[in-house]
C-alpha cells in the first residue's frame, strides 16, 4: 500500500510486511528499487519535477525520518513508523543470508565497502556477499563488468542521494541484480567510520535531536522540518 505525501508515494508498511513483497520481486525475477524518503527529498522534490518523477517510479519508498511520520498522520493517513534506509538495508541482508542470496556493496570511498561487508558477514556468518567496489571508479562500463560478472541478486548503492538512485535507474537494465536500494552514508556507518546516534535516541525517533547536539551547525537544515509540515499541512 502506498499513500501520497507532497506528491510523492510513500509504502504504508512496516518492516516485516515489506520485507517479504521486496523478496517476493526477487523469487519473481521483477527488478525493483527501494528508494528510502525524508522531508529533506519531499521539498527538493516539489521543486524539482524530475526528481519527483524519479521518486515516484522506485518501486518501493520507504518512510525514512520521523517527519514523515508526522506528515502522514496530518493527513490522517497510515505509516505509523520508520522505515530507515540502513535499517531496511539490514533486514535485507538478513533475509538475503537466509535465503542465499548474494549482496554486492557499490560506494563510499575506497576500502569502506569492503569493511562494511565484513561487518555485515559478522552478523550474519551465512551472507553471500559476492563482491565490492568503491564508488570513485569513473568507467562506468567497468562497474557494470564488475557487478554483472558477480551475479549478485541485491546491489546496495551508497554514493548519496538522489545520485545514486540516478545512476541505478540508468544502468538497471543493463545489471544482473533484481533489487537495488540507495543507502546513502549507509556503507559509513557499517565499516564504523560515521556513529549513529544512541539507540535510546533511535528508539525515540530523535536522532535528529543527537545528530543537532553534536553539530549545532545542523539547525539551519533541520529548520525545513517545520517548512515542510507547513507544506504538508497546505496541501491536506
Ligand atoms: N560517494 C561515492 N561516490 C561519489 C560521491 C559520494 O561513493 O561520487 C559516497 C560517499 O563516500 C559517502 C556517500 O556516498 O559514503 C554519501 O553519503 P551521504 O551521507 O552524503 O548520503 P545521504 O545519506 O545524505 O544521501
Amino acid at each position: 500500500m502506498k499513500e501520497t505525501i507532497l506528491g510523492v508515494q510513500v509504502n504504508t508498511e512496516n518492516y516485516d510486511e515489506l520485507i517479504p513483497k521486496v523478496f517476493r520481486n526477487i523469487e519473481d525475477k521483477k527488478k525493483s528499487l527501494v528508494v528510502a524518503i525524508n522531508p529533506e527529498k519531499l521539498m527538493k522534490a516539489k521543486e524539482d519535477p524530475g526528481l519527483k518523477a524519479l521518486l515516484n517510479r522506485a518501486e518501493f519508498q520507504i518512510p525514512d525520518g520521523i517527519g514523515v511520520i508526522i506528515a502522514s498522520k496530518l493527513k490522517k493517513g497510515s505509516i505509523s513508523s520508520r522505515i530507515t534506509g540502513i535499517d531496511m538495508m539490514d533486514r535485507i541482508v538478513r533475509e538475503a543470508a537466509r535465503t542465499g542470496r548474494a549482496v554486492f556493496l557499490y560506494g563510499a570511498k575506497p576500502g569502506v565497502a569492503d569493511k562494511a561487508a565484513q561487518q555485515l558477514k559478522q552478523t550474519y556468518p551465512d551472507l553471500i556477499v559476492a563482491g565490492t567496489q568503491d564508488g570513485y571508479e569513473s568507467d562506468t562500463s567497468k562497474v557494470l563488468e564488475t557487478i554483472n560478472k558477480a551475479k549478485p541478486d541485491i546491489l546496495f548503492v551508497a554514493m548519496g542521494s538522489p545520485k545514486q538512485e540516478q545512476w541505478i535507474e540508468q544502468h538497471r537494465d543493463n545489471l544482473y541484480p533484481t533489487l537495488y536500494q540507495g543507502v546513502g552514508g549507509s556503507f559509513d556507518v557499517l565499516a564504523g567510520n560515521v556513529k549513529r546516534a544512541p539507540a535510546a535516541f533511535q528508539r525515540m525517533g530523535a536522532e535528529w535531536l543527537y545528530r543537532l547536539l553534536k553539530e549545532p551547525s545542523r539547525l539551519k537544515r533541520q529548520m525545513n522540518l517545520p517548512k515542510f509540515l507547513f507544506e504538508v499541512f497546505k496541501q491536506k
